[in-house]
């Protein structure tokens, strides 16, 4: 049926109908004073969701572009740069480093387990001389699940006293607290299509002082992804190149949406339907990837035995109407993930629980008893 389908993967994620309306609308020109009006607007309101005082630039390019940016206006080619690498998103960012020619040491997690904030507390005590310019580090990472310990690493990169720390908050902002003047983080990257409930395109790159005196000698080649002219341009309340205008009205319209809300809200929802997920697949004796207590907000991976997770996905996406997340990389047709992350409401969630079951039951799986899920789910959603 069409228009059915339901998303729960983890980016795109649903779009919630006030924000499709605002996009439905002539483009405007980017140099207008309307137009300057919504930039300083939502920049203000990107500054209350990212909890800074920081700029907080926008920029055209998916959530790889903002943290690509982050990485190579803030350092030179040689630099160490330490990178928390579980999975694939970590990885990504060693690539990246490397692309650019930095000396890219990778502290390393099996997929599914957390970085342990021990090993960049012994790599950043290790460099007496200070060499060490950046710790880059996946706060959730979405390929597993796992909610990295961004706290206790950044505490360890405080000590060292000389590092940038620079953050992919791609599936963390606008699903759990990353509070960025309170922690100091100097760089923090996120995309449209995540917590924000937009399209994709847009992307934020929040920059610190810090990070501001690191770009003055940073030498790294870029023109597109160039922040001085982002900045510049902030201040007079524009972009240096063309923006996806319609994007911003979808911006504009989904910051409302969260402000009214409130940040404690926003997340307290994500933590409630973490955990209902979370309950219902055990429930479903399904073993989940990676432990409870470093579960991400945004996304559950289940590593299904006795039935195959493309199997699952497939019956869900067919019958049910709800598109779910496989695996990556050596993952591949070994898990499933669930996305709960942006616009997403308990009805959703029990959608979910309950059309696993059924899915479970079709593909012959029996051990469960139907109806333990949407039971355990409903628990935690009402209590
Ligand atoms: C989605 C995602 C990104 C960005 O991916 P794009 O496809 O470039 O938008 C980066 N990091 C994490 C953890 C993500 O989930």
């Amino acid at each position: 049926m069409d228009d059915k389908m339901m998303l729960m993967i983890p980016g795109p994620t649903p779009v919630p109908e006030q924000v499709l309306l605002a996009m439905a609308k002539h483009p405007m020109g980017h140099r207008s004073g309307e137009f300057s009006q919504i930039v300083a607007e939502a920049t203000e309101n990107l500054k209350w969701l990212h909890q800074t005082q920081n700029d907080v630039l926008i920029l055209t390019a998916s959530g790889t572009g903002a943290m690509e940016a982050g990485i190579i206006n803030f350092l030179s080619a040689g630099d160490r740069v330490l990178v928390g690498d579980n999975g694939k998103f970590g990885n990504r960012w060693a690539q990246v480093a490397r692309a650019y020619g930095l000396a890219v040491q990778a502290i390393t997690a099996e997929w599914g387990k957390p970085l342990d904030p021990e090993a960049f507390r012994t790599a950043l005590e290790a460099d007496t001389q200070k060499q060490i310019k950046a710790v880059i580090v996946t706060h959730s990472e979405t390929s597993t699940g796992v909610l990295n310990d961004l706290k206790t690493i950044n505490r360890h990169v405080k000590a060292h006293g000389e590092a940038l720390i620079i953050v992919d908050a791609v599936t963390s902002l606008g699903a759990c607290s990353v509070p960025v003047d309170e922690w100091g983080l100097d760089v923090v990257g996120s995309g449209s299509q995540k917590g924000y409930m937009i399209p994709p395109g847009l992307s934020f790159l929040s920059v610190s002082p810090k990070a501001w005196a690191a770009y003055e000698t940073a030498t790294l080649p870029k023109y597109y992804l160039d922040l001085g002219p982002y900045r510049k341009n902030a201040a007079k309340q524009t972009t240096p190149f063309t923006p996806p205008v319609n994007l911003f009205f979808a911006l504009q319209a989904a910051l409302t949406m969260m402000k009214a809300e409130g940040l404690e809200a926003i997340f307290a929802r994500h933590d409630r339907h973490k955990r209902a997920t979370r309950a219902a697949v055990k429930a479903m004796n399904l073993p989940l990837l990676g432990p409870d207590d470093v579960a991400s907000p945004a996304i559950t991976a289940v590593l299904p035995q006795q039935v195959e997770a493309e199997k699952i996905r497939s019956v869900m996406k067919k019958q049910f109407d709800i598109a779910l997340a496989g695996g990556q990389e050596h993952l591949k047709g070994k898990i499933f993930r669930i996305g709960h992350l942006g616009f997403v409401c308990d009805r959703n969630i029990l959608a979910a629980t309950s059309s696993l079951e059924a899915t479970l039951m079709q593909l012959g799986y029996d051990q469960f008893n139907p109806g333990a899920g949407v039971a355990a789910a409903s628990a935690v959603l009402n209590s």
